[in-house]
């Protein structure tokens, strides 16, 4: 089976090439090519030595062991207020992903997939909806930020600065590719995105969050809580039901006391369902003690769940209650609600379109 070039670690493409003779320059051009300068064909690359050309003409070349991810741009969109851009990319089995780049220069987020579908089944969320397709790659994952790069560098912008993976599917449930890729990206010889600017967003798959404990990952972690009530939260995430809501907040205080590192609260403002002021007592209660930021998020519709967005004074009352309780929080009002800017809603609406 070929693999990916994008798949590799600094350290593990070193391995692979010196075990094929070559020396440890070519490893360190082979690797700017593909993670610095993010490059779509490593044929006629002026850099290149003769023997590193010779490998890649014998190896990575049509039929060879080795190949790039380069993913082909299925919908490529841009909210009418210029600062998001979407794209729906096709990976080589001709799944569908979303790829988000927020921001127009200087503090630019890449929002990226990590699965294609997703198993936890969030009744409010496009992704879930779909169900589960298959888990990508490591470099499936990092060709979504060479990508963005790219597009940073055609619009002369200076390079990509924070990372969320908030896209389509569930981190931790892709934990090694995920943390393959992140190690990779956060490589200070390629994209070297800042540790501290990367988010894992997850749903609250406790045995993952205990691993990033136990291994001191010094990324950042958001948690969608969405509910501060077992079986509110239950009925709008199944994925609860497997790692109930103790457990989960058992973790994130284990989380907490093991990295000394504040933990992001995701919370999706539905009217009616966990909006009200009640609502905002029992999160302060639930997350005293954690050090917890909490982002309020009013919902994206989709078509297939009935909530509709909590209106602003809601939300302001809401969040007025956290901040009486010492709770600090944002409400993030998603850009670019006309590109279908929920997590798989643009693949969905190009399904439907079909
Ligand atoms: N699976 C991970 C990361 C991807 S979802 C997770 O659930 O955290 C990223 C965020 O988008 C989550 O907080 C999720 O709850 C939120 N989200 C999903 N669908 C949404 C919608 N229709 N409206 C608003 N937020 C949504
Ligand atoms: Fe999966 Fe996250 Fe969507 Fe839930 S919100 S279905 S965990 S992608």
């Amino acid at each position: 089976m070929p693999a990916s070039l994008h798949d590799f670690t600094f350290p593990a493409l070193d391995r692979a090439l010196v075990a094929d003779g070559l020396r440890p320059a070519h490893v360190g051009a082979l690797w700017r090519a593909v993670q610095r300068d993010g490059a779509l064909s490593l044929a006629a690359r002026a850099e290149f030595s003769p023997p590193l050309a010779r490998w890649v003409a014998e190896h990575a070349g049509e039929g060879g062991r080795y190949f790039l991810d380069e993913p082909a741009v299925a919908a490529d969109t841009a909210s009418s207020d210029g600062l998001t851009r979407k794209f729906l990319l096709r990976l080589a089995d001709g799944q569908t992903i979303e790829t988000v780049l927020m921001g127009y220069t200087g503090r630019t987020t890449a929002c990226v997939s990590t699965q294609a579908g997703c198993a936890m089944g969030c009744v409010f969320c496009a992704t879930g909806q779909m169900g589960f397709v298959r888990h990508l790659r490591a470099g499936e994952i990092v060709a979504q930020v060479l990508h963005v790069q790219r597009t940073l560098r055609a619009r002369g912008a200076a390079g990509l600065r924070n990372l969320v993976l908030m896209g389509m599917g569930e981190p931790l449930h892709n934990y090694d590719a995920v943390l393959t890729a992140l190690e990779i990206l956060t490589d200070d010889r390629g994209v070297a995105l800042a540790p501290s600017r990367v988010t894992i967003s997850t749903v609250g798959v406790v045995p993952g969050i205990l691993r990033l404990a136990e291994e001191r990952r010094a990324f950042n972690l958001a948690v969608s809580l969405h509910s501060a009530d077992a079986s509110e939260r239950a009925a709008l995430v199944p994925a609860s039901r497997r790692w109930p809501l103790d457990e989960l907040i058992a973790a994130c205080r284990e989380y907490g006391a093991k990295t000394g590192r504040r933990i992001f609260f995701e919370w999706t403002l539905i009217a009616g369902a966990n909006d009200s002021p009640r609502h905002a007592e029992q999160v302060a209660a639930l997350l005293a003690g954690i050090r917890a930021h909490v982002n309020l998020i009013p919902l994206n519709p989709t078509n297939g769940f009935a909530g509709t967005a909590s209106a602003s004074p809601a939300a302001r009352e809401f969040q007025g209650v956290l901040r009486e309780r010492g709770l600090p929080s944002t409400v993030r009002q998603r850009r670019g609600i006309d590109v279908a800017a929920g997590c798989g809603q643009l693949r969905a609406e190009k399904a439907r379109a079909a």
